[in-house]
């Protein structure tokens, strides 16, 4: 590796361990964060963090573990990016905020200018931000909602997000994104998702299908004049990288823009280059109407955008929209380097070429271990579905056990799935091949010792 932003010594590409997972300096901070931090906000893997770059998390005892997980699929351009610190470090020096809406500055547009140029379509589009997925996904149904004069909006079995009313309603799973916090916002309505590996008559017919189903539901249970939008996302992500499959998102949206449905696609977590395309709907050439973005967006910094039709954005009153930190002066320099990193470092292609090296491995541990029931994803982002042998009842305790033991040998991989039995892996794109090429064989020889 190269160096830092600053010059200093890079960060070594290694996996390293020198205490037990946790060691006991991450042991008593998790003590601290115990008494001080109520247990609504978990923790996958307690070692507390230090330095983070390239494919490796270190940790306060000086352990550095091999990254699968990029912060949820935020740090693609890698943890501490030479493009972003650079950026960020000018900006903070200079200003830190102004709010947009009172006095505006130009890396604000900058970002939006780029989302509106690299975003799918070539139709004339506009794009505001705001702090966090969640208010994105909100942000577009309320754009919707203005736009159509339109109560009802439609989300799919499996969906995620986010955490707020609205999001957490659009939310499919109950716990722990639900239990306890209703009631839910009204007007949302929940229709099938092409699942091909649960779908009961079969993944040939999956597509046509459930697109049947969902549209059958839309028409006779809500009518499609009283839907303002469709919010999907191109692949599920929390719940279990579910690759909808092929020509089932091209039919809902065909069916929206029959019926002046808003077809809003959830990029957050496929978004920036992660599925080997900067955007997700490119691989079946879906062109939403709005399109929403976060995680991977600016590095790590707090950033989400709503992009999307000039008509549908510009119908919105004057001050409809906004909020205090949106659209944040250190999180737009974080986000302009970001998509130059994408670009200089080819990361699209490294997406791509990182989906090469993991899904043959991980299908033939699928074809080794009957517990391995589904192989899936795109680029960057993979999944194993794991299933009690000769059956396909999820099998989620296999799934937290494989997750540990993996963290014990210094792999951070990161769970998901509706049925909390899926194994998904994000690596940040700029991970090194030997680090990636380790860390499956960390993987292959855990799930072969369950
Ligand atoms: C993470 C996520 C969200 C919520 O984003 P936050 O920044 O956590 O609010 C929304 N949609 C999808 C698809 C996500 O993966």
């Amino acid at each position: 590796m190269t160096t830092t932003a600053e010059g200093g010594p890079a960060l070594p590409q290694e996996r390293r361990l020198v205490t037990e997972i946790p060691g006991p300096r991450s042991r008593e901070l998790l003590a601290r964060k115990q008494a001080a931090v109520p247990p609504g906000i978990g923790t996958t893997l307690p070692v507390f963090v230090t330095r983070a770059g390239g494919g490796v998390v270190v940790d306060a005892d000086g352990n550095s573990l091999i990254d699968f997980g990029s912060g949820i699929a935020v740090t693609n351009v890698g943890n501490a990016a030479p493009h972003v610190v650079e950026r960020v470090r000018r900006q903070v020096g200079d200003f830190t905020h102004t709010c947009f809406m009172i006095t505006p500055y130009e890396s604000y547009v900058a970002v939006c200018e780029k989302l509106n140029a690299l975003t799918p379509g070539d139709h004339e589009k506009r794009t505001f931000l705001v702090n966090s997925g969640a208010e994105a996904v909100e942000n577009a149904v309320k754009v919707a909602r203005h736009a159509t004069g339109r109560p009802a909006v439609v989300v799919f079995d499996h969906g995620y997000h986010g955490r707020t009313l609205l999001t957490m309603t659009l939310t499919a799973k109950n716990m722990p994104y639900k239990q306890g916090f209703g009631p839910f916002a009204p007007e949302v309505y929940r229709v099938p998702l092409a699942y091909p590996y649960r779908w009961p008559s079969g993944p040939e017919n999956c597509a046509e299908e459930a697109a049947a189903q969902a549209i059958d539901m839309i028409n006779k249970q809500i009518g499609a004049g009283n839907v303002a939008a469709v919010v999907i996302e191109p692949i599920a992500g929390e719940g279990g990288f579910i690759v909808p499959a092929r020509g089932f998102l091209p039919k809902i949206q065909e069916f929206c823009r029959a019926n002046g449905i808003v077809f809003i696609a959830d990029e957050v977590q496929t978004g920036f280059a992660r599925t080997g395309n900067l955007f997700a709907c490119e691989d079946e050439g879906i062109v939403p109407d709005i399109i929403t973005t976060a995680k991977g967006i600016a590095g790590g910094l707090p950033l989400a955008a709503v992009t999307g039709r000039a008509d549908l954005l510009d119908a919105v009153h004057v001050g409809g929209l906004g909020g205090t930190y949106g659209g944040n002066p250190l999180a737009c320099e974080a986000a302009l380097g970001v998509l130059t990193a994408i670009e200089e470092e080819a990361l699209v292609e490294r997406a791509a070429r990182i989906g090469e090296i993991m899904l043959p491995r991980l299908r033939s541990l699928q074809e080794r271990f009957e517990i391995v029931g589904d192989v899936r994803g795109r680029g960057a982002m993979t999944a194993i579905e794991l299933v009690t042998p000769g059956t396909k009842d999820p099998h989620p305790t296999a799934a937290a056990e494989i997750a540990r033991r993996c963290h014990a040998e210094g792999l951070i991989v990161l769970t998901a799935g509706t049925y909390g039995n899926v194994l998904r892996f994000l690596p940040p794109l700029v991970i090194p091949e030997h680090l990636l090429e380790e860390g499956l064989t960390i993987l292959e020889k855990v799930v072969a010792e369950i």
